[in-house]
């Protein structure tokens, strides 16, 4: 998969998180009609941002920026042992086309929500289309973890949180907890 790499120039800046009470992050984002130098801009910033932040992704309205754009950056996490390594990639008026029927229920954790994490049910494959940071149309099929933070970052543009998508307060744990069950999960898959 040939990816559209944007590296952090030095104007770069790392911009503040907004966290759930911010009403930036219950604002709808609107598409970004041209890719100008301040989108440009904008974009550096988040992977400055996200970089600094150790996530996986981001959104714009996180950083108080109402544009329909976010950055996913896909990297093995101790939950996600197998996740590919995927360079920062800017998706810019993202769209879901087709999804799997199927759902699977799995950890998210957010950079708006602290010390939190949920197991939240998403679609297993998505079928999507964006515009990469040089306006090029891209058409892609994403599974597991990548369709995963894409359905986390497009609710971002929509004023949603992970926390609205989770089915029970069963659901819903704190960052030790998790951190916890975790650590015993790959305990228990020693062989
Ligand atoms: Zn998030």
């Amino acid at each position: 998969m040939l990816l559209t790499t944007l590296t952090c120039n030095e104007s770069s800046q790392i911009l503040p998180i907004a966290c759930v009470g911010s009403e930036h992050l219950r604002q709808i984002a609107q598409p970004v009609e041209k890719i100008t130098p301040q989108i440009e801009k904008l974009i550096g910033s988040m992977i400055a941002t996200l970089e600094s932040a150790h996530g996986v992704g981001i959104a714009a309205p996180q950083l108080c920026h109402g544009d329909r754009i976010f950055i996913v950056a896909s990297r093995s996490t101790p939950r996600y042992p197998q996740a590919p390594l995927m360079t920062p990639t800017a998706m810019i008026n993202p769209e879901i086309i087709a999804t799997s029927d199927e759902t699977a229920k799995d950890w998210e954790g957010c950079l708006s929500v602290p010390g939190r994490r949920g197991l939240v049910p998403r679609h297993r494959w998505i079928e999507v289309e964006y515009l990469d940071a040089a306006g090029q149309v891209q058409r892609k099929i994403f599974q597991d973890f990548i369709a995963r933070i894409f359905q986390h970052e497009l609710d971002h543009l929509d004023g949603i949180v992970f926390l609205d998508r989770i089915e029970s307060s069963e659901d819903l744990y704190t960052e030790e907890e998790y951190q916890e069950i975790i650590q015993n999960d790959q305990n228990s898959n020693r062989p």
